[in-house]
């Protein structure tokens, strides 16, 4: 009979959200080490479709559980949906990312199964005659604990997003891919989405921001982080930083960027003022575009750049912010009279 790893995957508008194709990756790679199979289980209205981009992330199985219900996300419509499938599955392990959506319900799978369920999980492996073991932060990232369970026992384990990062896909890979239509009692659902609202970027959680721009030390104080985050407003960007940065309270202690801070994802990384220790580098791994302003041509951020400015962030901060104000001016049309 196969063995199975299994992933609950997350969709978003247009595709399968980057934090879930991190799961079918990890996944894979637990799944070769115990000789068993990736299936991914995706919930939706419909989701099928979805199939061949999980299947080029590692998936050999996609189950896709579809119902109208389903088409807005409700903790109480997916524990439904999902718990007769994961009983089903069978899985020598579980993975999901670990999103607020996930939070919402998986736990309570986990107490009616009583499955032991990790959070803030950073790596994933098998060790000895096949048990997983899992790193995963603690002390909001203070400490990182190594958990072993050396029983034949289901574990559940939430991936924190943008740890890996997604790596290329295999277009030549393909997965068997099976649809369940659900019977389902709306009714009996007791929360329901009633509309999504765009995420404030000064407010949304830094491993889910697209853009992030950070100061660090060289910021120079609670001015020059101004500046800073004026940026980051300018450019619909989420506010980070350093631990130096944070330490010295210009920043909020939740934002700060690194091994012991948050582990960060975005398309767009920009770096004023930061020296890149690697504690801080290790944070920012799976950024797309980095671009750093340092008036230290050797500091360590440069060589991680993709663009390095050497530079003052003082007078490259202003100039870059009226620049950008400008651009987002409404245009004036003269009116001249003949
Ligand atoms: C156990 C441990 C865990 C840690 N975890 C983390 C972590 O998770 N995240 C983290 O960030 N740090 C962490 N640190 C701290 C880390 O080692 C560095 O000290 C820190 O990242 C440096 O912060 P910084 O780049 O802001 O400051 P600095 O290293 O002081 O760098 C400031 C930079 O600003 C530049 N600069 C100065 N003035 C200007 C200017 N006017 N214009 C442009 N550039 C300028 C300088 O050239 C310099 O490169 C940890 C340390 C330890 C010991």
């Amino acid at each position: 009979m196969d063995k199975f790893v299994v992933v609950i995957a997350e969709c978003e508008p247009g595709g399968v959200t980057p934090a879930s194709l991190e799961c079918v990756e990890e996944a894979r790679e637990v799944a070769d080490q115990l000789g068993a199979r990736v299936q991914v289980i995706l919930c939706g209205s419909a989701v099928a479709a979805l199939a061949e981009i999980l299947a080029a992330h590692g998936a050999d199985q996609v189950t896709a559980v579809e119902h109208e219900a389903l088409a807005q996300f409700s903790a109480d419509g997916w524990l439904q949906a999902l718990a007769p499938m994961l009983l089903h599955a069978h899985p020598l392990l579980l993975l999901a990312p670990d999103s607020g959506q996930i939070r919402a319900w998986l736990p309570r799978l986990a107490v009616r199964w009583r499955l032991p369920l990790v959070g803030c999980c950073m790596r994933i492996s098998i060790v000895g005659d096949g048990y997983p073991e899992i790193i995963r932060n603690t002390y909001g990232g203070a400490c990182q604990e190594r958990l072993i369970w050396p029983y034949a026992t289901l574990v559940g384990a939430m991936l924190t997003p943008g740890v890996r990062g997604v790596g290329p896909p295999q277009v030549e890979r393909h997965a068997e891919v099976t649809v369940i239509h659900p019977e389902l009692d709306p009714a009996h659902f007791r929360d329901r989405t009633v509309r999504t609202l765009p995420a404030d970027p000064k407010t949304v959680s830094l491993n889910e921001a697209e853009r992030i721009v950070s100061g660090g030390f060289g910021a120079g104080g609670p001015a020059g982080m101004g500046l800073v985050k004026q940026l980051a407003e300018q450019l619909g960007a989420a506010l980070g930083g350093t631990r130096v940065a944070a330490d010295r309270g210009w920043l909020a202690v939740d934002r700060f960027i690194g091994s012991t801070g948050q582990i960060v994802a975005p398309k767009l990384y920009m770096a004023f003022g930061v020296s890149g220790a690697g504690q801080h580098l290790s944070g920012i791994t799976a950024s797309e575009l980095v671009i750093a302003v340092n008036s230290d041509r050797t500091a360590p951020i440069l060589k991680r750049a993709d663009l390095g400015v050497v530079g003052d962030l003082h007078q490259i901060l202003p100039i870059l912010i009226r620049k950008l104000q400008a651009l987002a001016a409404p245009a004036v049309t003269l009116e001249t009279t003949p």
